[in-house]
């Protein structure tokens, strides 16, 4: 009675062994793949704020921007095609917003010449106001003369 007893405490100290071996794995999981998070947004987040100094008051590859929340990107964008036109966008979510509103979506405002313009063929510049907004123009021309009313 007594040594069957003692058989059964040694399997589960084994077992316990183990059990703490898997959470121990489990929780060291969990920590790194947040630590990888963590170090691809922060270089994201460094990127974006290196392109910011970068590409001020100069033509914005479109490859760098979402299209759909008009935004310059840490990382290069998913580019997509309607009909013969490229778009970008930072993920899925707006890739899909900007293919369902693509009537509307598709099209900016020159905040010089006030026309509607399509984001496709436009010349794409920082907003010199909310950081990491981009603006759509329709020559490089219309952002210089935009920028000397605002500097007068
Ligand atoms: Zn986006």
């Amino acid at each position: 009675m007594r040594k069957k007893s003692k058989t059964v405490s040694v399997v589960s100290k084994k077992e316990k062994f183990i059990n703490g071996l898997f959470i121990s794995a489990g929780i060291l999981f969990v920590l790194l793949s947040l630590w990888f998070f963590y170090i691809d947004y922060l270089q994201e987040d460094i990127t974006k704020s290196r392109m910011i100094k970068e590409f001020a008051n100069k033509e914005l590859p479109s490859a760098q921007i979402c299209m759909y929340g008009n935004e310059i990107q840490g990382k290069p964008a998913i580019a997509f095609s309607i009909g013969n036109e490229t778009f970008y966008a930072c993920c899925k979510r707006c890739q899909r917003k900007l293919m369902n509103n693509f009537q509307q979506s598709q099209f900016a405002i020159d905040p010089f010449s006030h026309n509607r313009i399509k984001k496709s063929q436009a010349i794409v510049v920082l907003n010199q106001k909310s950081y990491g907004k981009v603006d759509y123009f329709e020559s490089i021309n219309n952002f210089i003369k935009l920028k000397e009313q605002q500097d007068e």
